[in-house]
């Protein structure tokens, strides 16, 4: 069943206008899928007892509506998308977890909306615990993401420091290009740096809990002509009353759809230096120290540098799953991996 929340937006977009208004654009049409086949979370929760929005439907319509810039159909069931859907919208929004009920039929259909640059796609916070099986022409769901939840070791509240990578882009301007946050933040499996532009990680040099290895948090995908955005963030209901978090929607909203511009090109070099920065930062050197060596390391060879990332990502499989398991198969290999880094970036 869909939504339209034309009304609420419209008393919204009377009452405040914390979203940049866009002008003499005709209105992306963005369908909004907030399933979860898996973990509910709370900003896609119909209130107690009731048939209401969730608050991810109202903040969506609200964004739309302040900015003018699109208008947003929800649904909580993916059965809604189909072939024929799809020629009615711009961009599909997917805030989701678990198997989702779509036929191979569809989700070739969404990849090739995509592929002609008929479509976008926005994946929000959980697009990447969801998956299903499918085997056909193009890629799997988790491959198209390009990544699979494997954890969240930074639960919500936790403190963090999230850095912009890949220099200014329409689709990280929201936010400054270093802050201080606190949200709940995945790790991933089935993730290839080279698929994707991160536009923003996290920085261990000032986030409390380290993992010695790269954790984007933003990222975005060209697909034939087509664009993917996705974030991280979006856990915590007070996120998405978070005016830059909301600027950051309608601006990948307006980039998936065409309307903003902005390179895709992956930037797995810039990813490799800040994962040997996690696993100095992991190290508890200081910041100087790590900032001193981060100068040469930017300069190392680049077959060593990207090797040296792929055995980053290795090492969080290793990690002990719980803290009285065996920790000596991480142990051998985080050591070995930081005298090499250590040694490379040694003055
Ligand atoms: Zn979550």
């Amino acid at each position: 069943m869909f939504r339209l929340l034309t009304l609420v937006a419209l008393v919204t977009a009377l009452a405040c206008s914390t979203v940049q208004a866009v002008q003499a654009e005709p209105k992306i049409r963005v369908l909004y899928l907030g399933q979860s086949v898996g973990w509910r979370h709370a900003p896609v929760t119909r209130p107690h007892n009731s048939n209401g929005p969730t608050p991810s439907e109202v903040a969506l319509a609200e964004i739309g509506g302040q900015s003018g810039a699109f208008s947003v159909e929800s649904t909580q069931d993916a059965r809604d998308i189909t072939p024929e859907k799809l020629k009615t919208i711009d961009v599909l929004v997917f805030y989701t977890t678990g198997e989702l009920p779509i036929s191979a039929e569809t989700w070739q259909a969404i990849q090739s909306w995509i592929e002609s640059g008929k479509g976008g796609f926005v994946g929000l916070h959980s697009a990447t615990d969801t998956h299903w099986d499918y085997s056909g022409p193009s890629q799997t769901y988790t491959a198209f993401i390009n990544g699979r939840f494997a954890g969240h070791p930074w639960t919500q509240g936790a403190p963090l420091t999230i850095q912009s990578l890949g220099g200014q882009s329409p689709v990280n301007r929201a936010w400054p290009s270093r802050f201080a946050y606190a949200e709940e933040i995945y790790q991933y499996s089935d993730y290839d740096p080279k698929k994707v532009r991160v536009l923003q990680a996290l920085d261990f040099t000032e986030t409390p809990l380290k993992r010695p290895w790269f954790v984007p948090v933003t990222w975005t995908r060209q697909i034939g002509k087509g664009r993917l955005f996705y974030s991280n963030l979006g856990h915590t209901p007070s996120t998405w009353n978070d005016a830059r978090y909301r600027d950051q929607i309608l601006d990948a909203i307006r980039w998936t759809a065409h309307r903003l511009p902005g390179s895709a090109t992956p930037n797995p070099e810039e990813q490799a230096l800040w994962a040997l920065r996690s696993l100095l930062a992991f190290d508890n050197r200081p910041r100087a120290d790590v900032e001193a060596r981060m100068a040469r390391l930017t300069k190392a060879d680049r077959t060593w540098l990207l090797d040296a990332a792929t055995r980053t990502a290795a090492l969080r499989p290793l990690w002990p799953e719980k803290p009285q398991s065996d920790k000596s198969a991480f142990e051998t290999a985080y050591r070995a991996l930081l005298a090499d880094v250590l040694a490379r970036s040694e003055p």
